[in-house]
């Protein structure tokens, strides 16, 4: 019984020694085919959520170790030792930056209001930021238009200030007036954000999703909504997704630190020398 044991676990390794190979070319292959995929679609969806954002420092909610898993564990929170005004972009920021540059990001939804895709240089205009930023107050009045908050000298808003939601600043565009456009547990999400959100979301044929569990809901059904009409749905997240079942490809181990930038390297490579019929994946 014993020996039978043991034969077991050295198995057990060299399986572990296997699947760690494997694991490593299945990686590479599938990044190989989302490299394609992207040189032949003609309009890309971004969506990210916060497990792009955890390598830049910000605490993540319900991955594996999120704030949120860790609750439902009773395990203390994580002590985040950066404000969370401080914190730079990552090379997967900066990646989709790139992307967007070359064409191969239409337009970007996030559910993150840490600011970092605004600080790594993505354009505004092709951003829709579901749950706001802290960076920004919003109009009620003119389509949720959102302003640095640096524009306004009433020094009553900021991190610590948000929930007072005083309403003394005014809109430089329609005079209205301008509130924080951080979203709160409870609040609704501003309604034109969201709709545009979901036409992206109509129009793409290709959705890659960046570090979100795609358990939130409505946020979750952007993705989803672009799936139904049987487009390809790419996910790139530790840990289990609402979305794993419907989805046509899964990265469920990378940081998408180093995906990113890999993925940009390959389809860079694609546009610069397309490969032959006969050498096509
Ligand atoms: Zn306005």
């Amino acid at each position: 019984m014993k020996h039978g044991q043991e034969q077991h676990l050295v198995e057990t390794d060299q399986d572990l020694a296997k699947n760690l190979h494997s694991f490593v070319e299945d990686t590479q292959a599938k990044l190989e085919t989302l490299s394609k995929w992207i040189c032949d679609a003609k309009t890309i969806l971004w969506f990210t959520g916060a497990g792009i954002s955890t390598e830049s420092g910000t605490p993540d909610f319900r991955g594996p170790d999120g704030i949120w898993t860790r609750e439902d564990k009773k395990l203390p929170p994580h002590e985040m030792m950066t404000p969370l005004e401080e914190i730079e972009p990552n090379p997967a920021h900066y990646a989709i930056v790139q992307f967007e540059k070359i064409g191969k990001c239409d337009f970007l939804v996030s559910q993150n209001c840490d600011n970092l895709h605004l600080k790594s240089g993505f354009p505004l205009e092709k951003l829709a930021e579901l749950h706001g930023n802290i960076n920004r107050l919003r109009c009620r009045t003119c389509n949720d238009r959102t302003f640095p908050i640096e524009n306004f000298p009433n020094k009553m808003w900021g991190l610590n200030e948000r929930m007072k939601r005083e309403l003394t600043d005014a809109c430089p565009i329609c005079g209205g007036p301008l509130e924080d456009s951080v979203i709160d547990f409870g609040d609704s999400m501003p309604v034109h954000v969201l709709d545009t959100a979901f036409e992206w979301a109509e129009r793409a044929d290709l959705t890659i999703v960046v570090g979100s569990s795609c358990q939130v809901y409505p946020a979750a059904n952007i993705p989803r909504a672009n799936k139904k009409r049987g487009d390809r749905l790419v996910i790139m997240n530790i840990g289990e997704t609402g979305l794993d079942d419907i989805c046509d490809l899964r990265f469920s181990h990378e940081k998408v630190g180093k995906l990113l930038p890999k993925l940009l390297q390959m389809v860079l490579a694609r546009l610069n020398n397309p490969p032959t019929e006969a050498s096509s994946c």
